[in-house]
């Protein structure tokens, strides 16, 4: 069951629950994909029906960002809390180091993924990297094709939204892989060349401000997000 938050399904999981939840598909038969919807992503699904259908057939959606939790107190269907992708992905990591599960690391400019990888190695003893590509290419068979030559059992797409939920919607099932995870900027906070907040900052809610101060040029982005809060006002009084 998914908590509609402005046309977005949300999965109302704690973090701990999300990673057991992700691990769980691997177990499944079939390919399945995760998204981690933040409020820009809730913001362009509302104009960008391929974007929200796609996030909306996926088989886990999680809260990325603190906008999410507020957009969803205020729409007066609190979720559990945040489930960011970045520690999303850490908890898979460390369960498919252990269980020996191979993983294929998707996106990013070109040397972010490899950089990746090997950290990612050294972090987590017995991950099982089976390929890398970077996230600039043209065609998609050749990146399937290598996806499935390699085996990979989860592939962590990071080519950005809706870039990467459209492509796990319409290639992973071709790439063999049982799971795929749309993670955005994750392959550069892996390749150590993004910091995230101190957890102080992750804790109070502030990521997005650290992020802000950090990379200045985002304030366009970000300058819309607090639209999130404003349409689910407007939702919430128009008893939606
Ligand atoms: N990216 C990519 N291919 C593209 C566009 C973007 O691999 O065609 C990568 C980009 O290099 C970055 C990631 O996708 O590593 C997305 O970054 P973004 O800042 O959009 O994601 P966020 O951090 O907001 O999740």
């Amino acid at each position: 069951m998914k908590t509609d938050i402005l046309g977005v399904g949300i999965n109302d999981l704690t973090l701990d629950e999300a990673i057991a939840a992700g691990s769980s598909l691997l177990e499944q038969e079939g390919f399945h994909y995760v998204v981690t919807p933040n409020p820009e992503f809730i913001l362009s699904a509302k104009k960008d029906s391929a974007f929200r259908s796609v996030l909306n057939q996926a088989d886990l959606a999680l809260p990325d960002g603190i906008g999410v939790v507020y957009a969803a107190k205020i729409l007066g269907r609190p979720l559990k809390g945040r489930a960011p992708g970045v520690d999303f992905a850490q908890g898979l990591l460390r369960r498919i180091s252990h269980t020996g599960n191979s993983l294929y690391l998707l996106g990013a400019k070109p040397g972010v993924a490899e950089q990746a990888a090997e950290n990612l190695r050294n972090a987590f003893p017995g991950l099982l990297i089976c390929g890398t590509h970077d996230g600039y290419f043209k065609a998609d068979e050749p990146i399937i094709e290598d996806i499935r030559a390699a085996k990979a059992d989860v592939v962590f797409v990071c080519l950005g939204a809706p870039k990467q939920e459209l492509w796990m919607a319409q290639n992973g099932p071709k790439t063999g892989a049982k799971l795929a995870v749309g993670l955005g900027g994750c392959l550069d906070v892996f390749a150590g060349n993004v910091q995230r907040a101190p957890e102080a900052w992750q804790k109070a809610g502030l990521e997005w401000l650290y992020r802000l101060i950090k990379e200045p040029s985002r304030i366009g982005r970000m300058s819309k997000l607090p639209l999130i809060l404003v349409d689910a006002f407007g939702a919430r009084l128009g008893g939606k």
